[in-house]
This record gives structure tokens, sequence and C-alpha cells, in this order.
């Protein structure tokens, strides 16, 4: 808690209770069902965690990125799932907060930041994901109106979300200089949902593949400027890479919470498990790494606060060595619980399998690695 201000440290202890009266009692559940929790929704919303990343001139309550890292930390502690509403909404409306215009920002500020309308970020297609450049989707402009063609796969709140931040090829012959964004509105003809991926984790949070065919799209839905969209979505991706870290480190920490606690209860040859050396020192190495963590974590969300010019390798640097953390500690919580670790009825295995994902969205830990490099390089 160093790091924080005074009232990030009320924050902090507002989303603490929150969570544990309204998130935590649901967290199995939600897995189990693979449903989205739209009660949860509501609960985030009442409390203004969609609109962490909104500006209050656009109707949200922005501070400090770091806010928004906070609270998705905190919800991972006890869900993942649940903490993917308020990152995903973050995530959509980013492109627009980066490229839009004002007239964009003002009509979809509001309506982000109140949870009328759930937004997702469309960039991921099936033979283009670590080279997200390679898309094919195609944006065509005839008139006032673009035609768009293609589709997108495994897009976090795609099935569900009303306006997405869509990236498409405006002009082949440019390459990556060619992709533009668009703020689609899925109620519009043409829009579909192909698919609702079945997954190992995150269950609770919806994934799907989406299709565009012929969707007629106003042209002031264009995002900023043509053949900017790939900009857009990489600033896009420094920003969110530190929210995916806080991610991580909140799954971790609620790994780490319940092993500790479970260390305690659990008695083998007369004691405790957790008067152990063996598990001591495993428990303090897990709880080493998550502090290490989280104060990258938390170093990278106010650089990309202060947009400071480090903030995509920092991001990269983040997000790699806490969802490693993550993967590593909830492995380790669930061996500490030994059989019970590996049964359903016990959290362990559930956090292990959300932890996996953070190692691969928003770019894989290898593609962590070739930011980190090449910024390293330049
Ligand atoms: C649950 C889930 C939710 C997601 N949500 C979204 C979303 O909301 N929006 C969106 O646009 N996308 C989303 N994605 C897509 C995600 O970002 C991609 O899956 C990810 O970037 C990897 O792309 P890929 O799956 O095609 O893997 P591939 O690119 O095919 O990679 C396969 C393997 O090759 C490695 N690899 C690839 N290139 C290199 C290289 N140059 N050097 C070394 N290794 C390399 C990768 O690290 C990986 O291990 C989501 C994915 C999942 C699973």
């Amino acid at each position: 808690m160093a790091q924080l201000n005074e009232d990030q440290r009320i924050f902090v202890d507002q989303l603490r209770k929150m969570v544990a009266e309204k998130v935590a009692p649901r967290a199995a559940e939600i897995d189990r069902k693979g449903e989205f929790p739209w009660d949860l929704k509501e609960v985030f919303q009442e409390m203004g965690l969609l609109g962490l990343s909104v500006p209050e001139e656009y109707g949200g309550c922005y501070q400090e990125h770091l806010d928004l890292c906070l609270a998705v930390e905190e919800i991972a502690r006890a869900c993942v799932s649940s903490s993917l509403i308020v990152q995903v909404q973050s995530l959509g409306w980013e492109p627009i907060l980066i490229g839009g215009s004002d007239d964009q920002k003002k009509k979809y500020g509001p309506q982000v930041a109140s949870g009328e309308k759930l937004t997702a970020f469309g960039l991921t297609e099936s033979g283009a994901g670590s080279d997200s450049a390679a898309m094919s989707t195609k944006a065509e402009k005839t008139g006032d109106k673009y035609i768009i063609n293609g589709s997108k796969c495994f897009i976090s709140n795609g099935p569900i979300a009303n306006v997405i931040s869509l990236f498409a090829m405006t002009d082949n012959s440019k390459g990556v200089h060619g992709i533009s964004g668009f703020i689609v509105e899925t109620d519009t003809p043409g829009f579909s949902v192909a698919k609702w991926e079945s997954k190992v984790g995150i269950k609770g949070s919806p994934t799907g593949e989406l299709v565009f065919e012929d969707m007629e799209v106003p042209a002031e839905n264009l995002i900023g400027e043509e053949g900017k969209g790939f900009i857009y979505a990489m600033k896009t991706l420094d920003t969110s890479r530190p929210v995916i870290a806080a991610q991580a480190v909140g799954v971790a920490q609620g790994a780490l919470d319940q092993a500790v606690k479970y260390a305690k209860e659990r008695v083998q040859f007369g004691r405790p498990i957790s008067k152990f050396q063996g598990l001591n020192w495993m428990m303090a190495e897990m709880a080493a790494k998550i502090e290490a963590a989280r104060a990258l974590t938390y170093q990278a969300a106010k650089m990309v606060h202060t947009k400071d010019p480090g903030t995509t390798y920092m991001s990269a640097c983040c997000k790699l060595i806490a969802s490693d953390v993550a993967m590593q500690v909830a492995t380790d919580a669930l061996q500490i619980a030994g059989g019970y670790g590996y049964m359903t009825e016990f959290p362990f295995e559930r956090m292990m399998r959300d932890a996996k994902i953070t190692q691969i969205y928003e770019g894989t830990n290898q593609i962590q690695k070739l930011v980190i490099s090449r910024e390293l390089l330049k």
C-alpha cells in the first residue's frame, strides 16, 4: 500500500468490503455455470467502476490509471471472471479515448461510464493473433459509409457488447498503415455472433467469434484518422497491459491468501502443515514474488497516467512478470492444499485455470519479450 495515496487506500478498503460481500460468495458458482454475472455488473456500475478510465468531462470518474488497476486487482483476488467486467469496459473504450473525436467521446463516454452500454475490443482474427496486423477484415468507404466484411475471434464480451472498437483494413496496400478503427454498434444489421467459446478458465467472461457481413457503419464512426487504427490499438494495449498485470497480481494474492488459510488449518504429522519449513519457504517466495509484481505494475500504471515515454516498455515488463508470477503462485497454492487443492470444491484449481489466461491475452508473454527487447534495442 506504500505506493497509494490516502484516497486510494480508502478506495481499496471499499473495494475489499464490496468484494467480500458480493463477489467472493459468487465466484465458484460463476465458474461452474459459466454465466456472465449481470448482478455484479450492476454492483460495479453503482460503485462507478465502469467509468474509472472515462474522464470526468465525458461522464466518468478518472483520476489516475492506477485506480482501475486497484479495482481489477481487488476483484480478481476473489474472481477473475468478474474482474473482466471492469477491465474489458475500459479496453473497449480506450481506442475512442485515444483516437476519437470530442463528439465521439461525448456520445460514448457517459454510456460506457454508466454501464448503459457494454464495450469490447475487436482486434484478433483467426489468422491474425500475435501478428494482429495481418488482419483480413475489410472496411470499404462508399459515400458517407464504410461497408465492413470479415470476422474477429476470441473477443471478450463480444457476444454481449453493445459497442465494439473494431479494427479493419481500409487500404490493404499500406499494410499496418492501412488499418483503421471504427466504433461499431452491435445492433447494426450485418453483425452476428457466430460462436461463444468454451474455455479453460474465466468461464464467466463471454468470449466470442464475431462476423460482419456487408455491415454499414456511418463514416462519422471512424476513430480518428484512416490508417491510424493500429497505432490506437497498440496504445490501447500499452494502457491495458498494467490492468492485466493487476488482474494477475490479484489472482496470485487470492491464491496465496487461500493457501495460508488452508496451511494453518490442515493438520498432518500432529501439527498444522504451516509449521513445516518446506511450506514456509514456499509461501515466503510466493509473497515476495507478488510484492515485486505489484510494485512493477503500480509503477507502470503511474507511467500510463503521466504519459511517460517508457510506458510501452514498462507495460510489457509488468504484464510479463505479473502473469508468470500468477501462474507460479496459483500452481504452488494448489500444491500446498495437496489433494484437496485438486478438488473443485476448493478455489485453488479455479484460480490456477484463471491465472493462465493472463499469460496469453493482450499479447502472449513471448510477444511481451519481443516488445521489451524491441524497446531495449531501439
Ligand atoms: C480468453 C481470451 C480472450 C481474449 N480477448 C480478446 C479481446 O477481447 N480482443 C482481442 O482482440 N483479442 C482477444 N484475445 C486474443 C488474444 O490476444 C490472442 O489469443 C493472443 O494475442 C495470441 O494470439 P493467438 O491466440 O492467435 O496465438 P498465436 O499468435 O498463434 O501464437 C501461438 C504461439 O506462438 C507464439 N508466437 C507467436 N509469434 C511469436 C513470435 N514472433 N516470437 C515468439 N513466439 C511467438 C505465441 O507466444 C504462442 O505461444 C483473447 C484470447 C483469449 C484466449
